[in-house]
């Protein structure tokens, strides 16, 4: 590939021989992955393996030294930044919940709509009604409808998670980041988050989730990567990875 063209890939997004060093010390390592549109994936990985790096490069926060990153089969994202990637539909949930304590749950997810700021400060601001409709439809699937008019303080830690996926909904996006979002949840919360996440995903939502909870990602019942120092250490089906002797090894046996 010269450096001037950008590959054309029917894969939604496709990462091939990316490096990435930080002062010399390579966390990411000649990472190459493909996601389907559509495709829900889970990355794990022990710590310090890269997945949340790899997330970083995915959302232009941090930039690979070498290497492709396609979105959507042309798109280049090595040469956009953070929120032209973000328009380009690509959501991102960080570890720890980050939803406006002080508000309600309705009004965190207004608040997440893409609608003009400046408008909504004023007197004459409605809720439109594709705005009502979409908040309902989110509301349903964080299973929050009737927590509506409540603080987002008052949440439980996982139903603030899932008021933060429910964020990332508001803004349609095409594809979903998602890093270790069941850490600290009770066993219900985290069958719910899986249930959650596969109704996202039949939605038509592409999605990466990073979890070590192996309960959960055998619940999601998807392709499974394993990352060990910044590249791919094992690709295939939750039983094919799990009995991979060099998953076991660096991850799963300790
Ligand atoms: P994971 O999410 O798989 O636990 P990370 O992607 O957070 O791993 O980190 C991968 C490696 O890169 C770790 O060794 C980490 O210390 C290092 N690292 C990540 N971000 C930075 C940074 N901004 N500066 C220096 N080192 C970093
Ligand atoms: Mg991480």
């Amino acid at each position: 590939m010269s450096m001037l063209e950008t590959r054309t890939t029917s894969a939604l997004l496709y990462l091939d021989g990316v490096h990435v060093s930080f002062d010399g010390f390579h966390a990411i390592n000649n990472l190459s992955l493909t996601l389907e549109a559509g495709e829900m994936r889970a990355i794990i990985g022990p710590n310090g393996a890269g997945k949340t790096t790899m997330m970083d490069i995915i959302t232009g926060k941090t930039k690979p030294d070498k290497g492709e990153v396609v979105f959507d089969g042309t798109t280049d994202l090595t040469k956009l930044d953070e929120t032209k990637i973000a328009e380009l539909g690509i959501g991102r949930k960080f570890q720890k919940p980050t939803v406006f304590e002080s508000q309600t749950i309705g009004d965190n997810l207004l608040l997440a709509l893409n609608v003009d700021h400046r408008v909504r400060g004023t007197l004459f601001w409605r809720e439109t009604r594709a705005e009502t409709d979409r908040i309902e439809r989110v509301l349903e699937t964080i299973r929050l409808t009737d927590a509506r008019d409540r603080l987002a303080g008052s949440l439980s830690h996982g139903q603030k998670q899932w008021l933060e996926i429910g964020m990332l909904l508001a803004q349609d996006p095409k594809l979903l980041l998602v890093d270790e979002p069941v850490a600290g949840m009770t066993d219900v919360e985290t069958h719910q988050t899986a249930e959650l996440l596969k109704e996202i995903n039949r939605d038509n939502k592409t999605v990466v989730v990073v979890e070590h909870d192996m309960t959960f990602v055998r619940e999601l019942g998807v392709k499974v990567t394993c990352l060990h120092e910044g590249t791919v250490l094992a690709e295939g089906t939750i039983d094919q990875v799990s009995e991979n002797e060099r998953v076991v090894e660096v991850y799963l046996g300790r």
